[in-house]
């Protein structure tokens, strides 16, 4: 007898798990996630955890919409989470303060703020006394900073945990160093995914496999320009970093954790499937680091790590039914934002799943754009 399964997540990375566990808070049985290797094995070493909205910022772009939902949703997934694994994921309201250091910098940043007073009537412009009595730790040659107070931070690899966790007490079968090399197809349905050792049965199947999840729609007959972004982070130990928000100048950024910890995050190399730190990487986020907290100096260097970004051509995720399939789903493309996006991946694709109508509309995101 083969194995069965109400469905099949392909991809134990934070998206599938926060869907295991979405799935069995709905009551869902004989849910599987098939993890070639380990869980989280890259949201995990997200470890600046921001929830940052993404996009233009603006109220009518659909990414930013997605990430302002998704955040919203957080206090009480954070609770949901708590009650039913113990685990803490640390949500923390830190606010964000995005650094200008060139006059050009500065006037960018102010040519922003109408879009960000427009999501919140807090966020505004700070001299550079006003930052300095804010952030004492922050290098005085700043000009100045957009303070954005609705800004959150989470401990990332204690959510992938947690959304794993629940999953697996509410019944869902993790398995990890499961690698799945095919699928059996009957019409414009999938019957049962093909792992090297076996062959399960499925009534759904949802790709959440991260940057590898366009070879998996190759494999369905859709290729879907889905790839690795790479992002180099450097992880550094303080206990004297007095620094509160999430401080950014750019694609930079720079947390600091309750354990101490100073995530230095992130770079963009794209295409690249190596998840190897490269020297040029490390240099340019402990230089950020150093010049904007100069005091980091003395700060202990932990370890440099990469990790690869699903990313997609036009840089939004793809949530959605592919193309040609009745009962196959992908999860994908998250980009930067993956742990930001989780709990309204999960939310939106179990509804899809069950037949719902999602409370955003998907079609920014729909496979099918790509099939166009
Ligand atoms: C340095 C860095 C910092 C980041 N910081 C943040 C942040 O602060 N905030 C934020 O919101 N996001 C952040 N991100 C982005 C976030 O980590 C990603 O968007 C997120 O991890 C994507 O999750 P995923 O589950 O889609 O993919 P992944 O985490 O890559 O998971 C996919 C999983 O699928 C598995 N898989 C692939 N193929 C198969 C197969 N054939 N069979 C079985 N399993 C398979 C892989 O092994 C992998 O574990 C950061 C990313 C990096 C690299």
């Amino acid at each position: 007898m083969p194995e069965r399964a109400s469905v099949v997540i392909v991809g134990g990375g934070i998206v599938g798990c926060a869907l295991a566990a979405e799935f069995v808070r709905r009551g869902w049985r004989e849910v599987r996630v098939l993890e070639r290797a380990t869980v989280g094995g890259q949201a995990s070493i997200a470890y600046a955890g921001l929830l940052a909205v993404p996009g233009s910022g603006a109220l009518d772009d659909p990414l930013s919409e997605l990430g302002t939902a998704s955040l919203a949703r957080f206090p009480a997934v954070a609770a949901d989470l708590r009650e039913r694994t113990g685990i803490d994921v640390e949500l923390r309201r830190t606010g964000a303060l995005l650094l200008a250091f060139t006059a050009d910098e500065e006037t960018a940043l102010r040519a922003a703020l109408p879009v960000f007073r427009a999501r919140d009537a807090a966020c505004c412009w700070l001299d550079r006394d006003e930052l300095r009595q804010l952030e004492p730790a922050v290098s005085p040659l700043f000009r100045g900073a957009l303070l954005l107070p609705y800004e959150h931070q989470v401990l990332a690899p204690r959510l992938v945990e947690a959304f794993a966790r629940a999953a697996a007490l509410g019944g869902a079968r993790i398995d990890e160093g499961v690698e799945v090399i095919g699928f059996e197809r009957a019409g414009a349905r999938v019957r049962a995914v093909v792992t090297r050792s076996e062959r399960i049965a499925a009534d759904q199947v949802v790709v959440a496999a991260g940057a590898w999840s366009g070879a998996l729609a190759a494999q369905l007959g859709l290729p879907l320009p889905l790839g690795p972004l790479r992002g180099q982070l450097v992880r550094l130990h303080s206990w004297d970093a007095r620094v509160r928000h999430t401080l950014y100048r750019g694609d930079l950024y720079l947390a600091v954790k309750a354990d101490g910890t100073v995530a230095v995050g992130s770079t963009e190399e794209l295409a690249v499937y190596d998840r190897r730190p490269t020297l040029e990487g490390v240099r340019q986020l402990v230089t950020f680091a150093h010049e904007t907290v100069p005091a980091l100096g003395q700060a202990v260097f932990r370890e440099a790590l990469a990790g690869l970004r699903p990313w997609s051509a036009d840089g939004l995720p793809v949530l959605g039914r592919l193309p040609g399939y009745d009962n196959v789903w992908i999860a994908s493309g998250h980009a930067r934002n993956g742990v930001l996006l989780s709990p309204i991946t999960a939310e939106v694709l179990a509804d899809l799943l069950e037949g719902k109508t999602p409370t955003l509309d998907l079609t920014p995101f729909d496979p099918a754009r790509f099939a166009r």
